[in-house]
């Protein structure tokens, strides 16, 4: 197996951990390239759900080595906490051996997650929807390089110094903006003791993934959120602040982009949470009757997702901006019952239609749908595509045919063997 890529094609949620955790049982390395705590992976194992936000979902297999790249943004005080929960469940988790941390992966602080809340509530009814927790001022001061990076934790006069220079920076409009602001001395001591736990993890990652790539070991790049939260290819300013996208997966691993195989990742109808425009959007009954029969629900905050159509001009957008031929389909056996509709155009406010993603008034554009018959069987039991009823066989065939994606793989369930293997 070539390095795999495994990316969501809209807006997060597709089903990404369960995909990972399949994959990974073939995988030497995992490697998280983007994002930072916001994200949540789902996975269902036989001893229970598990939810996780930084670690790579490859956590579960003890085969694998887990990397934490240098495009990810690390809270160390969520990532203590994460690796303590996991260690009560009962997973192995080791730091230096089974989980690697980028010396380069920029840093959270509490100060950037007061700076995300504050900035949020400015926006009043412009907001993005972001989940507070400091991860895109946390972007912000990596581009302004003022930046602290993992490394620093390790280095104590060179994180006050850094310490001392975000805080001039920041801490005269924290307090015209009534926020308290960073006491250097404590935070540089709560940093230092996060340091010394993580230390025997933090390492440079890049040399150690390329070593893998030239030895020849199977590695799969997590991605986090969705293409369409890319920063620069997704629907701004709704997006997320780092580059979800696979573009996102070299700068932020240190790999090289060769011998990439891309998978999209997408669910059977569309989902977003938070604000933003999603042209498929069922704003009625049937809205609520698929959140519900989805459980769609946000594993990181709870919040509800927005349901919708599956929407085939926003998926090729993804696929082309991405390099995905291919497509894993989630969640089909959701849509049990349920009418089947595929967007395959939009219409313009000004009457034309296209199917091509367009940059501005995303929010305008009507969905061109055609309906195609449902079907009311369970599909959690079938494991091959012919014994699926004909239906389904044929939403799916209606896809591939709309998307120009090939569908091999269909998620039936959210456990490890729902799935189905063209
Ligand atoms: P991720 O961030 O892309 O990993 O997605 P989430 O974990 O937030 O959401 C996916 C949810 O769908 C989780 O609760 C999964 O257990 C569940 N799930 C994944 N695949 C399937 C599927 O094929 N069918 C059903 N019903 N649920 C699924």
């Amino acid at each position: 197996m070539p390095t795999t890529c495994v990316v969501g094609i809209l807006w997060g949620d597709e089903g990404k951990g369960k995909v990972i955790d399949y994959l990974a049982a073939d995988t030497d390395y995992v490697v998280r390239f983007g994002g930072g705590h916001n994200a949540g992976h789902t996975l269902v194992l036989s001893s229970g759900k598990l939810v996780l936000h930084l670690v790579p979902s490859g956590i579960v297999h003890s085969h694998t080595t887990n990397v934490i790249g240098n495009g990810v943004v690390v809270d160390p005080i969520h990532l203590c906490s994460e690796i303590d929960k996991l260690r009560l469940r009962g997973l192995d988790v080791q730091l230096g051996k089974n989980l690697l941390l980028s010396e380069r992966a920029h840093v959270i602080l509490e100060a950037h997650r007061r700076q995300d809340q504050w900035a949020e509530a400015l926006r009043g009814s412009g907001k993005i929807g972001t989940t507070g927790r400091g991860i895109g001022p946390a972007y912000s001061d990596r581009c302004s390089r003022v930046g602290l990076r993992l490394g620093d934790l390790l280095r104590p006069a060179r994180l006050r110094s850094a310490l001392e220079g975000l805080a001039a920076q920041k801490n005269a409009w924290f307090v015209a903006a009534g926020l308290a602001p960073i006491d250097v001395e404590a935070v540089g001591a709560e940093l230092i003791a996060a340091g010394d736990r993580l230390r025997p993890g933090i390492v440079d990652t890049g040399a150690v993934l390329r070593r893998a790539h030239a030895a020849g070991k199977r590695i799969l790049l997590e991605g986090a959120q969705g293409c369409l939260l890319d920063l620069e290819q997704g629907t701004y300013p709704f997006v997320t602040s780092s580059h979800a996208s696979t573009g996102g997966a070299f700068s932020g691993t240190g790999l090289p982009p060769h011998l990439l195989r891309v998978v999209g990742i997408a669910k059977a109808y569309a989902t977003r949470v938070g604000e933003g425009p999603f042209p498929t959007e069922l704003k009625d009954d049937l809205g609520n009757r698929l959140r519900i029969a989805g459980n769609e629900f946000g594993s990181t905050t709870g919040r509800p997702r927005r349901c919708g159509w599956f929407d085939t001009v926003a998926v090729r957008y993804s696929g082309a901006i991405s390099g995905a031929g291919e497509l894993v389909l989630t969640n089909l056996d959701v849509l049990r019952g349920f009418p089947l509709k595929l967007c395959i155009a939009y219409k313009l406010p000004d009457g034309t239609t296209t199917t091509e993603l367009p940059a501005f008034d995303l929010d305008l554009v009507q969905p061109q749908l055609i309906e195609l018959p449902g079907f009311d069987d369970d599909l959690r039991q079938v494991r091959r595509f012919e014994d699926l009823p004909k239906n389904a066989q044929a939403y799916v065939q209606a896809i591939e045919q709309h998307t120009g994606m090939s569908i091999r793989t269909v998620s039936v369930g959210p456990e490890r063997q729902q799935v189905i293997l063209r």
